[in-house]
């Protein structure tokens, strides 16, 4: 049954209305008194404080559909079928209100009867220790024990630290033989795209003290998260998350500034859809209130933003095109997003300003990195010195990740260890400089300002690991 992006969005937030929850708008994706996050990277984020009891909810049971980026994921955009850094998350959330029981029995219902989903198509994970939840899969839905899997703490425990966590249930879709892979064990919670995940159920049940005792939660919560990218991927048998009705369109847009045929050669798709995820991102982003710059959330937005810039390099387009694509978002998801339409113009406008300073940047430090490239090959040598690639980074301005990625992609890395020595040791020197000026001075000191940004560039660069793993 071919149902589209939108319908789906809207089916999901009915379903759970009817089942008594308050559906609430998406939060943004700039977290609101949270310094522990970055960006919202689930439907759970935005409502912490209502699982934690430090905010009281507007309802005991909630459903969103909520924006989110995952910049943890950025590696996989465009090689596996199902991430992207930007997404939308469909939730529906219980703070002590029901529990597994309903949670599970809901999903199944909205699943099998709302969207029409084979059953002999789905698996579903439970927790290995968490016979309660197999229980009610293989009893009361009566659900075959044999795609039934019983993963680890690493799949299925939801946990940050302390307090409260608890087991996961998760349900896939079975693509079929040919999405599989060489695994002879392949089967959900494998890597590759044969088994999708597509919904996650976190039920909080547990609260860990210091010493690792997990006692049983007082108030326990539900927190789920369906993919709805992932979800019309299914609906609509398409082979990847960026190839369902609307985004499709980002495609096309793409392909005729690139003039290019989507489909046709690897290596182009991959660049393709690596646009098509970024370009979401970072309208969003922008509409949000973000800021290309070098550090936090700034950062994520300018390598995004410049990642971009270089795959389209890579497809052959000389002019800057990416402000141009705002119109197809827009278009695509404006109306369930109005902020959006609200803000074109600026959207625009930053990325054009973004794309254009990047341009110069990038021709001379492509130049430069190339020039390595074949004396190292000349020199049958594999890796960049630390030194080169910091000149680059340092004089020309040029992303270490990207010094990085372009190295990768001609079989070749970077002496890491010796990049960030260097990296350190001008620190050094801009420290000792700034110890020796008076007051404000150094302030205004144009050379000053350069170690700072760039500096806080390399951190912005640590910190993206950190992104997105919750
Ligand atoms: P995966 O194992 O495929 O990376 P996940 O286990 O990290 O997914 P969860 O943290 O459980 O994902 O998030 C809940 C749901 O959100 C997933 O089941 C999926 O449908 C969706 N989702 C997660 N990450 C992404 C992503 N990068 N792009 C699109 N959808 C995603
Ligand atoms: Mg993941
Ligand atoms: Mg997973
Ligand atoms: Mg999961």
């Amino acid at each position: 049954q071919n149902m589209g992006l939108n319908e789906i969005r809207s089916k999901f937030l009915n379903f759970f209305e009817s089942k008594g929850h308050y559906a609430a708008k998406s939060a943004s994706l700039v977290p609101h008194n949270d310094k522990s996050l970055l960006l919202i990277n689930s439907g759970m984020a935005p409502l912490k404080n209502y699982f934690a009891g430090v905010e009281v909810p507007p309802s005991k049971r909630m459903t969103t559909c909520q924006k989110c980026i995952r910049t943890g994921d950025i590696e996989n955009v465009g090689k596996t079928a199902r991430h992207g850094t930007f997404f939308e998350m469909l939730g529906n959330f219980s703070f002590g209100d029901y529990f597994k029981r309903e949670s599970i029995r809901w999903g199944w219902e909205f699943v099998t009867e709302h969207l029409s989903i084979p059953e002999d198509r789905l698996w579903v994970t439970v927790y290995e220790e968490d016979d309660e939840a197999f229980d009610i899969w293989s009893k009361e839905m009566n659900f075959p024990t044999e795609r039934i899997v019983r993963l680890g703490k690493d799949d299925n425990f939801w946990e940050i630290g302390t307090g409260p966590c608890g087991p996961c249930s998760e349900i896939y879709f079975d693509r079929g033989e040919s999405f599989g892979c060489d695994n002879p064990d392949c089967k959900p919670g494998c890597d590759c795209d044969r088994y999708l995940e597509f919904w996650n159920h976190v039920f909080t049940q547990f609260d860990r003290d210091e010493e690792g005792n997990y006692g049983q939660l007082e108030h326990k919560n539900i927190d789920t998260g369906m993919g709805l990218e992932r979800m019309a991927c299914i609906m609509q048998d398409v082979d990847n998350i960026f190839e369902v009705d609307t985004i499709r369109h980002i495609i096309s847009s793409i392909e005729k500034v690139a003039n290019v045929e989507y489909g046709k050669d690897a290596k182009t798709d991959v660049s393709i859809r690596i646009i098509t995820d970024h370009i979401r991102a970072v309208s969003f982003l922008v509409a949000d209130g973000v800021l290309p710059s070098n550090e936090g959330r700034g950062y994520v937005l300018r390598r995004l933003l410049r990642r971009a810039a270089r795959h389209g390099k890579l497809l052959g387009i000389k002019e800057n095109f990416l402000y141009k694509l705002v119109d197809e978002v827009i278009k695509v998801s404006g109306e369930a997003y109005p902020e959006l339409v609200e803000k074109e113009s600026y959207i625009k406008k930053v990325i054009k300003i973004e794309e254009e300073k990047f341009n110069e940047t990038i021709d001379q430090g492509s130049e430069i990195l190339a020039s390595y490239i074949e004396d190292l090959k000349k020199n049958n040598s594999k890796t960049l010195s630390g030194e080169n690639a910091f000149k680059l980074y340092d004089t020309y301005g040029f992303p270490i990740d990207l010094t990085k990625e372009i190295l990768e992609e001609v079989g070749l890395d970077l002496d890491e260890e010796a990049f960030n020595d260097e990296m350190n040791k001008q620190r050094e020197r801009a420290r000792s400089a700034r110890g020796n000026m008076e007051g404000e001075s150094w302030k205004e000191d144009p050379l000053s300002k350069l170690d700072e940004s760039a500096s806080s560039s390399f951190e912005g660069y640590n910190d993206l690991s950190l992104v997105g793993k919750v």
